[in-house]
């Protein structure tokens, strides 16, 4: 305990002299300043790239990943000292992305030790950004049917095909993908999980607008793509054990990400301050006492998830597999996030449905937008039917 309280001395002093000035008191509800790393990156100010610079060379953008693979090293106790210091001040992750919350930890588990020195470390410093080639135009639900050929020639795989729904693979380098390596075994014991840079010859990739206006997901075509054998994970063959782990991490992921639990909250939230612009305030509370219950509601399910949801979060960060719970807590997640947009767009009536032109603010605006793209959230990473199936045959032990 002592120890701990030296960690946290020393972590807050480190903060405070090391943290940019601009980015404290910022957090994590601005996911358009997100760090997403990568050949591409962008980054919404200087102070951004220089958080995830100094954060990459203390090794704490992925704070429990091991040293010897650019990770910080730190206990489960640590890192959560690590997240409440950084709550104190506000400040935003400096680094985000499905290397350090999918592929990262699927290699942790199923890469070999070259696999794992040739990637982690450039996750840990940004360098690489990765995208997901699972789902295909006849492939969703039913992943297992997935038909991108690879055929062995020498070291090497060909691969042809086509994935859809590939998030930012118009941002991404690598590509971590299925591909069916044997046609003729039955489906699931036909496929390879295999990592593929972008930049191969044969790879393009087609933005897909989204009912939100932005394009964040694209159709992703191989054409003859030569990837290397020793980018092989796990086995030939072998790659749906790895693809279900992953989803695991994947399903935490998205979670963590739209439930409301990616760190500590200061203040009032944006549910509340929304409600007390559209609804107005009397002595201290919300005008409107039927809203005034749905959101005191609303802010009760958010809260009782992050606590819930919190210690799947630190299991995960530990290196723990995600089992038939982030399937639960997907769900839960998703659905707060989807309801308290509905609920934020009730709130602002007429203001709530902004799309463009004069007679709106940017916020409303955004707001609409997002509401739009909450939509989704039902669907990616599997959809909700598909979760509630999985629980009731692996954790109700139905069917
Ligand atoms: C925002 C977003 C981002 C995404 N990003 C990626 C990505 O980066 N990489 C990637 O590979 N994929 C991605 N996806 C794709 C996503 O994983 C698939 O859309 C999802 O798995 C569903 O597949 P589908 O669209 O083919 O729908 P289908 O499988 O055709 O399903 C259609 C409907 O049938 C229902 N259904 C299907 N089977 C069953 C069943 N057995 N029992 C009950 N109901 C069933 C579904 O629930 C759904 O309502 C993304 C999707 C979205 C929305």
């Amino acid at each position: 305990m002592a120890d701990l309280e030296k960690f946290r001395s020393e972590t807050r002093s480190w903060l405070e002299a090391n943290a940019p000035e601009s980015l404290r008191g910022k957090g994590n509800a601005d996911m358009d300043a997100a760090v997403w790393g990568g050949r591409k990156a962008k980054f919404a100010t200087p102070d951004h790239k220089v958080w995830l610079e100094i954060m990459a060379e203390k090794q704490w953008t992925s704070p429990m990943w091991p040293t010897e693979y650019g990770g910080g090293g730190l206990s489960k106790a640590e890192d959560k000292v690590l997240t409440q210091e950084m709550a104190k001040l506000g400040l935003p992750a400096p680094l985000i992305g499905f290397g350090l919350t999918m592929i990262g930890p699927t290699l942790l588990r199923f890469g070999n030790e070259e696999q794992k020195k040739e990637h982690l470390p450039k996750i840990c410093r940004g360098e690489i950004r990765w995208c997901q080639g699972y789902s295909e135009p006849g492939a969703g639900s039913d992943l297992a049917s997935l038909q991108t050929k690879a055929v062995r020639d020498g070291d090497e795989f060909v691969i042809n095909g086509t994935k859809i729904w590939t998030s930012y693979a118009d941002q991404a380098d690598w590509i971590f993908a299925l591909v069916r390596t044997d046609p003729d075994a039955k489906k699931q014991e036909g496929i390879t999980f295999i990592l593929i840079d972008m930049e191969t010859p044969g790879v393009s990739v087609k933005p897909i607008q989204l009912i939100s206006g932005k394009s964040p997901f694209c159709e992703t075509h191989f054409e003859d793509v030569r990837a290397k054998v020793s980018n092989v994970i796990h086995e030939i063959n072998a790659g749906w054990t790895v693809a279900k782990a992953l989803l695991g991490h994947e399903r935490t992921m998205i979670s963590q990400t739209f439930g409301g639990s990616r760190g500590a909250r200061k203040g009032r939230g944006r549910l509340v301050e929304m409600a007390a612009k559209y609804l107005g305030e009397e002595d201290g509370q919300l005008a409107d006492p039927v809203y005034r219950n749905e959101v005191a509601q609303m802010e009760m399910d958010v809260a009782a998830f992050r606590y819930a949801a919190q210690r799947m979060n630190d299991n995960a960060k530990a290196g723990h597999q995600p089992g038939a719970e982030s399937s639960m807590f997907k769900v839960l997640g998703t659905e707060n996030n989807m309801n308290q947009h509905e609920l934020m767009v009730r709130i602002a009536g007429p203001q709530g449905i902004g799309w463009e032109g004069e007679g709106f603010e940017e916020p409303e605006i955004d707001l609409t937008r997002e509401w739009l793209r909450t939509r989704g959230n039902s669907i990616e990473g599997g959809t909700t039917e598909v979760q509630l199936n999985i629980m009731s045959k692996h954790v109700l032990g139905l069917g």
